[in-house]
């Protein structure tokens, strides 16, 4: 099949491997993000502003040609791989499709040349699955929005310069409070958590945040109470790229593990010559290609209006998730002692793979979603 972004592809898949990929086994294992050089780099070769509109810097091409990017260094360094998902996919895009032009000219230049980064707080400790049972408030008074309360899980939490955070912004119940603002870093009032320690994602620092009484102009707020579904239309977003990290993790692990296959002998053969050998190594290439096939159809959806079909997305992120789960455990067996050693790469694929298929909404959650889209149902999941 004809691929439509050869050039970029072969660009991004040099400089992953080239500069970021020596750098990132250090970056595992230290549980260091790449340094601010390092994504300012990113952003002079234009790969965090992909999917942004050329008059704040971006370049203003599809979804699906910043989604390559984020496949190239998905396979190789995946800390430098998420700040391009985190700039193309994450929350700058409710910045993009939900912000005022002000707000827009305020924030996306500087993410798109990689000055500034955008993290997202949605889970809180008692909300994960269940987003809408949130507590964190947003009360307006004279042009001040006075945010209380903390979320969990944020996933470049402490190192991120601005936090687009979904709160309560009026007394409605539900789905029904809840909006968006902005809120700064440096803000009195608002704290971080230690870094976590996560079993993957090291080298994506994660860490909970705290408001208490931090007060932010009106003008931060970029999607005011009732907008949930629009956020969630376009977390949609980021769920394709979440779709692709995991994507390009699968792919990675079976592309290291046909290499293998036919380096290492045992009992005088290729590892491939055995037919259980096989038979993995094709249940591996048939679960890859079928994630890249959802992937693609969901990237497909996006355009013209850059959100893609919910349906799509949930079908691809579930597929690709629990398909880099499983791929990378294959290749670790496949490769016998190696696998289960650092210097492979292997567990620490198959450690990502995991952390990928929590964030952005389980594979169960997707599920029902899947069903609830093609039925055309609503599953209430408090009654
Ligand atoms: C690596 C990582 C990065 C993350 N980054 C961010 C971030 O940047 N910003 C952010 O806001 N959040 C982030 N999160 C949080 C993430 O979105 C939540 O962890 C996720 O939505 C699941 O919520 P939970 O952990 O509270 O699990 P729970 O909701 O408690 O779920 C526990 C288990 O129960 C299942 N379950 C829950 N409800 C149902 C149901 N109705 N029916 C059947 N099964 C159910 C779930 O599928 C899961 O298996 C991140 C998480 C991780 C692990």
């Amino acid at each position: 099949m004809a691929d439509d972004h050869a050039e970029i592809r072969e660009l991004a898949a040099r400089v992953a491997r080239d500069v970021y990929g020596p750098i990132a086994e250090t970056l595992d294992v230290n549980r260091t993000p790449i340094t601010r050089e390092q994504r300012m780099r990113l952003g002079e070769l234009g790969f965090l502003g992909i999917a942004h509109p050329e008059e704040y810097g971006g370049s203003g091409q599809p979804l699906s040609q910043a989604l390559t990017v984020v496949e190239e260094f998905g396979k190789v360094c995946r800390p430098a791989a998420f700040q391009i998902f985190e700039a193309n996919t994450g929350p700058a895009q409710v910045i993009n499709h939900l912000g005022t032009d002000e707000q827009k000219q305020r924030w996306l230049p500087a993410i798109v040349s990689g000055e500034k980064t955008m993290a997202v707080g949605i889970s809180e400790p008692d909300a994960g699955s269940a987003a809408t049972d949130m507590r964190t408030t947003g009360k307006l008074t004279n042009g001040t929005v006075v945010v209380n309360g903390n979320k969990r899980w944020i996933s470049n939490g402490g190192e991120a310069d601005q936090y687009v955070v979904y709160c309560r912004l009026s007394d409605a119940p539900g789905a029904k409070g809840i909006g968006a603002v902005v809120v700064d870093k440096d803000t009195p009032g608002f704290s971080f958590g230690a870094s976590e320690r996560l079993m993957g994602f090291r080298g994506i620092p994660s860490a909970d945040l705290y408001f208490d009484n931090v007060e932010v102009p009106e003008e931060n707020i970029v999607v005011p109470a009732g907008g949930f579904n629009k956020l969630f239309g376009v977390f949609s977003i980021e769920r394709m790229g979440n779709t692709t990290m995991s994507l390009a993790i699968g792919q990675a692990a079976l592309d290291k593990t046909l290499k293998y296959v036919e380096e290492r002998e045992q009992f005088g053969k290729q590892l491939i010559e055995f037919q259980s050998i096989q038979v993995m190594v094709a249940d591996m290439i048939l679960q890859v290609e079928a994630a890249r096939l959802l992937r693609d159809a969901a990237a497909a959806s996006a355009e013209p209006t850059g959100i893609p079909d919910p349906l799509k997305v949930s079908l691809a992120k579930c597929t690709a998730n629990e398909m880099a789960k499983r791929v990378t455990d294959l290749a670790m067996q496949i490769h016998g002692g190696n696998g289960y050693t650092e210097e492979y790469g292997l567990e620490r694929l198959h450690r990502d793979a995991h952390g990928w298929a929590i964030a952005g909404g389980t594979p169960t959650m997707q599920r029902t979603r899947i069903v609830s889209e093609v039925l055309g149902r609503k599953f209430d999941q408090r009654r």
